[in-house]
């Protein structure tokens, strides 16, 4: 397995240059984010909710309940497989547990792509964003436009936007990103793993970037 986290802000693009990725090349996406999302839909348990409550303010949810979904995860994707993990870790523990489950299972973290954007930027693609609430592919209002307003082109399902993306919760979140997951960035760069992207341009040319730089 070639395993490489995707690093970066909300908004800065992870999930989008994931989901564009899969469709050219033979990679594996995990996304903590998806996983919770499905997680919490699936089950309603004391757990959940929680879990549900933290992801709605944009807080962290449990390392452990994290920990737990995207290891189990991560099995599942074929073992000579390109995988792109995106949204885990998202803090020095989460680094640390990752780095032990991987190394169990005999390969290590082969790269940490980081998606550096400007915040103003971060802010325009979050308010604007809207994910199929069937199968969560992703828009943008101005820049990711689908073909019929307000209807999603895979599956044809409404679009919606997450309860996260409203203005006071995006604030929060871009709060808890500096205060915990940016350390990441020199826990990965102190080990020699850390790729710096520019992902302030349009989705095509980052795309294009991680590939050239880490995929093929
Ligand atoms: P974004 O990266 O755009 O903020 P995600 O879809 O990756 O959005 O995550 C949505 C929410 O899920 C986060 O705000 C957080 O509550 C929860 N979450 C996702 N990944 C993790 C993680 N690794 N650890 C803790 N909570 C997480």
């Amino acid at each position: 397995m070639k395993l490489i986290v995707l690093l970066g802000a909300p908004g800065s693009g992870k999930g989008t240059v994931a989901a564009r990725l899969v469709k050219r090349f033979k990679v594996c996406h995990v996304s903590s984010g998806d996983l919770l999302r499905a997680a919490v839909k699936q089950a309603d348990t004391p757990a959940s909710r929680t879990a549900m409550a933290a992801m709605r303010e944009g807080a962290l949810v449990a390392d452990e309940v994290v920990g737990a979904l995207v290891i189990e995860r991560l099995e599942r994707c074929a073992p000579a497989a390109v995988i792109l993990l995106d949204g885990y870790p998202r803090n020095e523990h989460q680094a640390a547990n990752l780095a032990v489950e991987v190394a169990r299972a005999g390969a290590k973290v082969a790269a940490a792509v980081w998606l550096e954007v400007p915040e103003a930027i971060l802010i325009r693609r979050l308010a604007g964003r809207r994910i199929c609430g069937k199968c969560a592919a992703g828009y943008h209002i101005e820049n990711m436009k689908p073909k019929v307003d307000g209807i999603c082109d895979s599956c044809g399902s409404a679009l919606i936007q997450r309860e996260d993306d409203l203005p006071g919760r995006i604030a929060n979140r871009l709060v808890v990103y500096k205060q915990q997951t940016a350390a990441l960035i020199d826990w990965y760069e102190s080990r020699g793993l850390l790729v710096r992207i520019d992902g302030s341009d349009d989705a095509d040319a980052v795309v294009e970037r991680v590939a050239q730089t880490v995929i093929a």
